[in-house]
């Protein structure tokens, strides 16, 4: 039977925002059936952030790593209201959320509001950039698929316009200068996707300036990739100079120009440097700050007076101090690190106890209606009374939702050259491996956990068609 569209006034209304790693999770397996479920996102596509890196140059195609929404949606048993919007402010007292349309094409109707019973906040986080003047102005983030599109095409603008007739050698270097900021996982996963669009692709086919192309990594600590172990750090580090790719640790990045970064370096005998690195591509990769919408929601949250990197949650990821929110991903602070895999967990574990609950309800209910008969059917006491204890055992058994743990399965990096670094955990042991065959590991670990068996198709006939054909140049 085709599923009901319309909202169910004897259910909760659970409103969702977001299509991210946590939101989607959380919708895969919640049971729909139970709630009026409303999704809030102004994405209507869910991204596969993992593979982002390798849209910068080509590797994959963008829409290989989206699915969409809707297509999620379908498959749900009763269906899931949809809306294109952002949320801009969240009131915890009136128990709504004020939604605009921050896209394109505008009705006559942009801006409302949605009431909850329940509200799950899954909005992710946005750019960290410290207030450091120009960098908004002039650099690129790595977050979203806009931002990979506009990497893309600028690296192919940068090549193009170094490849201009009559081109000065120092803007011929600027030009082909690209430079990264933030050596964490995002800033390392794009330098080593760029090194690897250099030597298979840009040299072949545009060999007159190839010699000038210049990778640079910044990280303001001493050592890049600082989550992953020693060794991995020092292979990493190893394969970039190989690769010639620069890295400058222990600098920090203080301003940023149209045309040049401007940095301070420290030096091993601890005095300071200025250095000035003209760039034509400077991608920005510094990590997480919090979105308006959060920043607001806590605001008017006492209990969220002291947290500073999103919604302080419990074990059960209630944000603390608020009634009926819960909050999961990037924009929740739970004790874990903002990635994927800690989203992913929280958002399944907000499905179970959802799930839970509603059963819970259902069976207290019940519970509650045969308990009203006993007085009325004296005859059926103990068929009834049989019952009401049936019913009470199977209340015993949901109510037992264990608190969130998450569970790490590892940290697992690609760093160009046909080479990936991976911290593992296997049989309660950590393993640190890294090189080709870990590499080999990283393509099938992402294969797997590709949104969709479509999602999967694409990203393997990428890779075929990238090796086979090389990437595609066309700066579009
Ligand atoms: P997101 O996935 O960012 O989703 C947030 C959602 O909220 C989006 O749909 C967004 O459109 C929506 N939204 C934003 N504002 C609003 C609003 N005002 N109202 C409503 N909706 C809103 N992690 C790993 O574990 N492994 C990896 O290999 C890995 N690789 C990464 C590579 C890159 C390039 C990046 C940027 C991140 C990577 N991460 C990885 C981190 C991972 O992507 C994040 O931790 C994860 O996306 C967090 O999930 P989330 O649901 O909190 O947020
Ligand atoms: P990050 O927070 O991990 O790293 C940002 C880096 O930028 C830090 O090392 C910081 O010292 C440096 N930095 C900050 N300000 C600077 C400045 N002014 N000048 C120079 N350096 C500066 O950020 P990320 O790499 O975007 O990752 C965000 C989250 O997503 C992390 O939790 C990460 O684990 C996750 N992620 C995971 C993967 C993966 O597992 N393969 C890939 C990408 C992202």
């Amino acid at each position: 039977p085709e599923p009901q569209t319309e909202p169910d006034p004897t259910k909760k209304t659970l409103v969702i925002l977001g299509t991210g790693w946590g939101s989607v999770s959380l919708l895969k397996r919640l049971d729909t059936e139970n709630y009026n479920v409303i999704v809030i996102s102004p994405r209507n596509y869910f991204l596969f952030t993992p593979l982002l890196p390798s849209c910068t140059t080509g590797t994959i195609e963008h829409r290989s790593i989206m699915e969409p929404i809707r297509t999620i949606l379908r498959s749900k048993k009763a269906s899931v209201r949809f809306y294109e919007a952002e949320a801009s402010s969240i009131d915890p007292d009136r128990k709504v959320v004020r939604i605009f349309d921050n896209s394109e094409v505008k009705g006559d109707m942009t801006e409302t509001e949605v009431p909850y019973d329940m509200l799950v906040v899954g909005v992710g986080a946005e750019n960290a950039t410290f207030g450091i003047p120009g960098v908004r102005e002039h650099s690129c983030f790595l977050k979203e698929i806009g931002d990979a599109q506009r990497i893309r095409k600028r690296i192919m603008d940068c090549v193009e316009t170094a490849a201009f007739k009559d081109q000065s050698p120092e803007e011929i270097n600027r030009l082909m200068h690209m430079v990264v900021v933030g050596g964490g996982p995002t800033g390392v996963e794009f330098a080593g996707e760029l090194q690897d669009f250099f030597e298979e692709d840009i040299k072949k086919l545009v060999p007159e300036i190839s010699d000038r192309f210049r990778v640079t990594l910044i990280e303001a600590l001493p050592n890049v990739l600082p989550s992953f172990s020693k060794q991995l750090i020092e292979y990493t580090e190893s394969t970039f100079k190989e690769e010639k790719i620069n890295i400058h640790t222990k600098t920090m990045v203080k301003k940023v120009t149209d045309k040049t970064v401007e940095a301070v370096a420290t030096r091993p005998d601890g005095t300071k440097e200025t250095i000035v690195f003209p760039y034509g591509l400077l991608v920005w990769a510094t990590g997480n700050a919090v979105r308006p919408v959060v920043q607001d929601l806590m605001s008017r949250v006492p209990a969220q007076k002291n947290s500073r990197r999103g919604l302080a949650v419990n074990e059960y990821l209630v944000v603390q101090g608020a009634r009926d929110i819960w909050a999961v991903g990037d924009c929740a602070v739970a004790g874990y690190a903002p990635t994927a895999q800690v989203a992913s967990q929280e958002g399944n574990f907000l499905a179970r106890l959802f799930n839970n609950m509603a059963r819970t309800e259902a069976l207290e209910s019940k519970i509650a209606e045969l308990s009203g008969s006993l007085n009325i059917q004296p005859g059926n006491t103990a068929e009834i009374s049989r019952e009401i204890e049936e019913y009470e055992r199977q209340l015993r058994r949901i109510k037992d939702v264990k608190p969130f743990h998450y569970s790490h399965q590892g940290s697992l990096a690609y760093i160009g050259s046909e080479k990936a670094v991976a911290d593992v955990t296997w049989f309660n042991g950590n393993v640190a491996a890294a090189g080709g065959l870990t590499y080999l590991f990283w393509r099938s670990a992402y294969i797997s956990m590709c949104f969709s068996t479509r999602n999967r198709l694409l990203v393997i006939n990428d890779w075929l068609k990238s090796k086979l054909f090389g990437r595609d140049l066309s700066r579009e």
